[in-house]
């Protein structure tokens, strides 16, 4: 073995090492190995689904109507939720060739399914637990804890990095100049904000907005973990890479994760550039619009024959 692959064996372990402990650190107990991919590591749960296969299999999905989303202060006794629509019927049967109905549908049967009621009173009783919260450091410089907010039913979920300068003084995810940002993606897919449901990895402000550290992600992180077992969205959209490698439990960059499907907890997962990292770059809006494409197609939303992408790139 010379030193060049000596060196490449080391790489490989070491990047072994540092997705168990992320995967030990968000609970993922079944991983495989992807078959003659030594260097590209360990896919959770399943490999990444081709989206043209995924998309051609996919049950129809009509939004359901918004609920109240809990607060991010005191936790408050649940609120009156109107009946679930009865989720459609998957397909009649997978058709040959096509394993992502399948994919699909192990994603449906993957957690308990809980009632829109079940899912308020589970966010609720999470707020409650994390409390006044001093686990991390972060707690030392915030004003408001931003719990997240929304659809506790929604099929469509969005995650960020966490809060800024205006979450942090309302206590809402989302809505500083990339949170309307966020909120024009969200009309572009002919959705409305309160049929969603957005959350952080980290709950309270980094100073300065300066990105999470590791071991501040690693104390957080396992509620926005919670969230996504209770809420059970059929689409995760990541916002940026910091969302994308806390909840994959990879060091991949956004360039390597968009553009596939990814599953984690049962939900079909979306990687995409944040709405602060659109500000700064415009063009990378139509990568975006891509994307959301995809989620539509997942959801079962038709794409409204238009041109350009949310926010006017
Ligand atoms: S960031 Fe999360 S873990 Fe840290 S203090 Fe805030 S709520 Fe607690």
């Amino acid at each position: 073995m010379d030193a060049r692959e000596e060196q490449a064996r080391l790489d490989w372990l070491r990047d072994l090492v540092e997705s168990l402990a992320l995967y030990a650190d968000w609970g993922v107990a079944h991983f495989v190995v992807a078959p003659g991919r030594r260097t590209q590591g360990i896919v959770p749960e399943s490999p990444a689904i081709p989206v043209a296969s995924a998309a051609a299999t996919r049950p129809s999905l009509t939004p359901r109507p918004a609920v109240a989303a809990p607060r991010a202060a005191a936790p408050e006794p649940a609120r009156p939720v109107p009946p679930e629509p009865a989720r459609p019927a998957p397909p009649a049967g997978p058709a040959a060739g096509q394993p992502s109905a399948n994919l699909l549908e192990s994603a449906e049967e993957a957690l308990p399914r809980l009632t829109p009621e079940e899912k308020a009173s589970q966010l609720e009783a999470l707020r409650a637990e994390i409390g006044d919260c001093t686990r991390c450091g972060l707690s030392a410089g915030r004003r408001h804890l931003v719990f997240g907010e929304g659809n506790p039913d929604a099929a469509l979920m969005f995650a960020g990095e966490g809060p800024g300068a205006d979450e942090d003084r309302t206590g809402r995810p989302f809505v500083g100049r990339a949170g309307q940002l966020l909120d024009r993606m969200i009309e572009a897919m002919t959705l409305r904000r309160e049929q969603v449901y957005i959350a952080n990895v980290v709950k309270c402000r980094p100073p300065d907005n300066r990105t999470p550290e590791p071991e501040e992600g690693a104390t957080c992180g396992p509620f926005l973990h919670r969230q996504i077992e209770i809420i059970q969205p059929r689409v995760l959209v990541l916002l940026g890479s910091v969302a994308a490698q806390y909840v994959l439990g990879t060091r991949k960059s956004m360039g390597l994760l968009r553009g596939s499907v990814h599953r984690h907890r049962g939900a079909l997962v979306i990687p995409t550039y944040h709405p602060a990292y659109l500000l700064r770059n415009p063009a990378a809006k139509r990568d975006v619009w891509e994307d959301l494409q995809k989620a539509m197609g997942l959801l079962g939303i038709p794409v409204p024959k238009r041109g350009g992408s949310p926010g006017g790139a």
